[in-house]
């Protein structure tokens, strides 16, 4: 997959560094660019469906059955089980996107990023921070419903996903959002403006510049 137009990214946090609404403000701001055009990959899950997540849109949602023929059928890119579900990128859908010269970006966890970055290793990896500890269980705790042993359970969760973040080339810690959302697309810009995607982008350009003397 080395002559792919678009650029593919890797964004892995623990839950309540704020990276769906990182994903979101930046997809807002490129969504009326066309030459810059880039889609976030619906993975599928076997999870259930939360309040307000659309089928198809957030999620494909599956049973563990159809997630496992998919298995079988190899339509994943990259899948794992994360918190006692499976969760699972398609391969053709990406492999389309990008051909099509759109970037794209994937909401996955480190035990995805690890199989992607081996398949893809020009896939760029950045893993999102919380800037304490504090604000990290404050997050956690102001979404409301759940139990202290809930809480206690998704701190834990959240060490063990922080304590992969150097296995991903950026770090970008989500102190000030609109500072945040600024480091995440300079990121992008710079993965953008590689000579080799470059090359593919600007090949009428350069073969004008080059053939003229
Ligand atoms: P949630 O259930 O809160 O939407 O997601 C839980 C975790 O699963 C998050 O860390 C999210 O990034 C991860 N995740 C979501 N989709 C995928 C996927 O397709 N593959 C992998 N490996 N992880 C995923």
């Amino acid at each position: 997959m080395a002559s792919l137009l678009g650029n593919l990214f890797i964004l892995a946090a623990p839950s309540g560094a704020g990276k769906s609404s990182l994903i979101k403000a930046l997809m807002e701001k490129y969504a009326s660019n066309s030459d810059n055009a880039m889609e976030v990959s619906v993975s599928h899950t076997t999870r259930k469906p939360r309040p307000g997540e659309v089928d198809g849109q957030h999620y494909h949602f599956v049973s563990r059955e159809q997630f496992e023929a998919l298995i079988e059928q190899g339509v994943f890119f990259e899948w794992a089980e994360v918190f006692g579900n499976y969760y699972g990128t398609s391969r053709v859908t990406i492999e389309q996107t990008l051909h099509r010269g759109i970037d794209v970006f994937l909401d996955i966890d480190w035990q995805g990023a690890r199989q992607v970055q081996k398949l893809m290793p020009d896939t760029c990896g950045i893993f999102i921070l919380p800037p304490s500890i504090e604000v990290l269980e404050q997050r956690l705790t102001n979404r409301g419903q759940d139990s202290d042993e809930v809480i206690a359970g998704r701190m834990k969760e959240a060490v063990a996903e922080m304590s992969h973040f150097s296995e991903f080339s950026h770090v970008i810690v989500n102190d000030d959002f609109a500072t945040a959302l600024n480091d995440l697309e300079a990121i992008v810009i710079s993965q953008r403006l590689r000579t080799m995607k470059q090359q593919m982008r600007y090949q009428p350009l350069l073969d004008e510049l080059l053939g003229s003397a």
